[in-house]
């Protein structure tokens, strides 16, 4: 059927493509590909021979206009990115917004995504989370938006380049507080590695020169949990003022 198709693709790992997803792209009557070159080796790979065409944040609004008059006009657009699913941190918004508008069809083919591959693996609570994208790359505009996201009461996922990681998180750990974190390098990939702790024992452990893909998860600021023996040493000290109090009016 006539429509626009968000297909996700891998985040790493060739075999993590539905089998949907292959169906909706060998039909499609145009892929739009954030980069032409670097998904053709994902079609090669899968013997899809569709027509593709560029689409990403330099050409989307010029593209957006052409794009809904072939989809009034009955054709099968997908929109696929570079990895994952479109529109997360990725181009495909403004299209969505105006195909919704102009009453075509939009079909969402999930699949593989960063954000949700990380996130479940962290071991982090899942039951509410916020989804921050990148950071801004200048250390001021990244403060102040930490401060920002502190008070959400939830998970924290970011985006990160692997040669910001180790100042971010050094960042967080000053302006979120000692919450528990997890650095999530390569997921489906040959060297994919989880590394949990504290923001503070994360950012001790990161360094400058670190390479590959990056998702960074930070827990939940944690609940001042106080143990029986710190109430019963408060309640003491509670009672003890108020006999000294006592004696004194005596
Ligand atoms: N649309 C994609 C998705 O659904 O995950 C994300 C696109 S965004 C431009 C690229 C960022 O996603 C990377 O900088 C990294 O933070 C994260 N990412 C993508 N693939 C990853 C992988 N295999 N392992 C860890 N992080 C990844």
């Amino acid at each position: 059927a006539p429509g626009l198709y968000l297909v996700a693709t891998p985040i790493g790992n060739l075999g993590d493509i539905t089998l949907r997803a292959l169906g909706v792209l060998a039909r499609a009557d145009v892929i739009y590909c954030e980069d032409t070159r670097h998904s053709a080796k994902l079609l090669q790979h899968y013997s899809i021979t569709a027509r593709t065409r560029p689409f990403h944040d330099h050409n989307e609004d010029r593209e957006i206009d052409r794009a809904i008059a072939d989809l009034e006009s009955g054709k099968r657009i997908a929109v696929i990115s570079d990895a994952g699913t479109p529109l997360l941190s990725d181009p495909g918004f403004k299209l969505v917004r105006a195909a919704a508008a102009a009453g075509v069809a939009v079909v969402p083919v999930p699949g593989p995504s960063a954000l949700l591959a990380a996130l479940t693996a962290s071991g982090l609570p899942t039951d509410a989370f916020f989804f921050a994208g990148f950071l801004p790359a200048k250390q001021a505009a990244r403060r102040t938006r930490l401060s920002e996201l502190s008070p959400i009461p939830g998970s924290l996922v970011f985006y990160e380049a692997p040669h910001r990681v180790a100042e971010t998180l050094a960042d967080m750990a000053g302006l979120l507080g000692d919450r528990q974190a997890v650095v999530a390098r390569e997921l489906t990939k040959m060297h994919e590695e989880i590394g949990r702790g504290s923001l503070a024992e994360l950012a001790d452990a990161a360094t400058e020169d670190l390479k590959g893909e990056v998702v960074i998860v930070v827990g939940p600021q944690q609940a001042q949990a106080v143990s029986d023996e710190t109430l019963g040493a408060r309640l003491a000290d509670a009672l003890a003022v108020m006999s000294l109090k006592d004696a004194a009016r005596a």
